[in-house]
């Protein structure tokens, strides 16, 4: 099959490491899979991270004129469930449920649209079974006392995404019984069949009942769903090894083609350490999501760069939140303004930076610098002018996901807007004493009370 080359976008290749187009194996669609979660707790901040990365990609495409088939799924069967239920004492199945409930909670909270497939492990363990089967008639896979593992020796090109040989990667790691059975052939060797153990799930296969590795369980779902040469493959950078080598080396070892580009986004940072449930120092997404205008994250994510860390702490979240704040207040300036076609040169400069690998932080600055100029349009009274770049934003903004609360004027009612514009006086006149007591009022009546350069601004939180 020939791939022909998209027009959209340019995005950094983690196995050619650089930033090439885009290829699309069918033009105008972009087939793509991220990896999802394993449910066994609640989702993280890197979680939220890679979850809004996808979505901002997938959004903007399917904004330029792109059809999107996303899929990215649920890990359903894991160590980590079975130790979570086993140390509970409830059945795996439940913690299973709970968890993703919390998990799809937590991404309507940041806006992610659902996947097109949510694929989950333990609905793909047959066709993960005739995987292992095939691979173990050619000899590319073979039996321990605890389990199968796949030979990576004849990989060809194993190592292509972590960018080491398979010689550098092991050294180090000599100790053959460090991962996995001491029957391995090379330490390199993963498992794509754990044997079950007592009291463990398990599934029948011919070698003995068990259940896949997580690494199988991509390298399926994502082929079964998507085809063979899907365009894009993504994930968490820690994803990059060794959870997509080693899914990249089954299809390899079973002569399938794989995804033809891997897009990998940087670790979430609190206070400078890097974000990881080992390390036992998160706050979870769904605290940030409940203290938090949960739009704060996505707009911390587009303000760095994809391949960049992002430091999430409540001083970040709160500069986010102040910058949003900036952004509803030009929505509600605006929402009254006269329908116009939006700036084509606005947009043609947020295109460019979008389609040159995801440069988010770049397109926001303009949509920024688009609401100061609107801004003074309006103050000098010139909203024709002003129309058309504040359509240019608005169009940058839902590009990306970001939704702005502007139902506002109408909402307020009489008494509350004579309040805020006492309160104004009262400011202006430096009595701030009156001006707190009717913000006090005003808060008590259930008003989000804002300061903005154009006076007091009410929303109903
Ligand atoms: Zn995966």
């Amino acid at each position: 099959m020939v791939a022909r080359v998209c027009s959209v976008i340019r995005l950094h290749d983690t196995a050619r490491g650089e930033v090439v187009p885009l290829a699309q194996r069918t033009p105008g669609e972009v087939s793509m899979y991220v990896c999802g979660p394993t449910v066994y707790g609640p989702p993280h901040l890197g979680h939220g991270r890679f979850s809004l990365v996808f979505d901002i990609l997938r959004r903007y495409l399917i904004w330029s004129g792109e059809r999107v088939v996303y899929v990215s799924n649920i890990t359903d069967i894991d160590d980590k469930i079975i130790d979570r239920a086993a140390a509970e004492g409830r059945p795996w199945t439940e913690v299973v449920e709970e968890f993703e409930s919390v998990w799809w909670d937590a991404m309507d909270a940041i806006g992610v649209l659902r996947p097109d497939h949510d694929p989950h492990a333990t609905a793909y363990v047959d066709r993960m079974v005739s995987l292992i089967a095939n691979l173990i008639a050619d000899d590319r896979a073979y039996l321990t006392d605890d389990g199968v593992y796949l030979s990576v020796g004849d990989v060809v090109g194993y190592g292509l995404l972590a960018h080491q040989s398979l010689e550098d990667l092991i050294v180090g790691g000599g100790d053959r019984e460090v991962v996995g059975s001491s029957q391995k052939r090379h330490p390199a060797d993963f498992a794509l069949w754990k044997v079950v153990k007592p009291g463990e799930p398990s599934w029948p296969a011919p070698w003995g009942d068990g259940r896949p590795g997580w690494h199988t369980e991509c390298v399926v779902m994502s082929l079964d769903l998507l085809g063979e040469g899907f365009d894009l493959h993504g994930g968490g950078l820690d994803l990059a090894f060794p959870h997509h080598e080693n899914e990249r080396a089954q299809a390899v070892a079973s002569g399938q083609d794989f995804a033809h580009h891997w897009m990998h986004n940087g670790f979430v940072e609190v206070a400078g350490e890097k974000m990881s449930k080992s390390l036992g120092n998160f706050t979870t997404l769904t605290e940030l999501v409940e203290r938090h205008d949960p739009r704060a994250y996505r707009l911390l994510v587009l303000q760095a760069h994809y391949r960049s860390p992002v430091e999430v702490t409540v001083e970040t979240i709160a500069q986010a939140e102040a910058a949003l704040g900036r952004l509803d207040a030009f929505a509600r300036r605006t929402a009254t303004l006269p329908d116009a076609e939006p700036d084509a040169g606005a947009l043609d400069r947020f295109r460019a930076c979008m389609d040159e690998d995801l440069d988010t932080p770049g397109a926001l600055a303009g949509v920024f610098a688009l609401v100061t100029e609107v801004n003074r349009l309006l103050d000098a009274e010139d909203p024709t002018a002003a129309a058309p770049l504040a359509a240019a934003a608005r169009s940058a903004l839902d590009a990306v996901g970001l939704d702005l609360r502007d139902a506002s004027a109408e909402l307020v009612d009489d008494d509350a807007l004579a309040l805020a514009r006492a309160r104004d006086e009262a400011r202006a006149a430096r009595d701030f004493a009156a001006a707190d007591l009717i913000r006090d009022q005003l808060v008590a009546e259930g008003w989000v009370v804002e300061d903005t350069p154009d006076g007091t601004v009410l929303r109903r939180p």
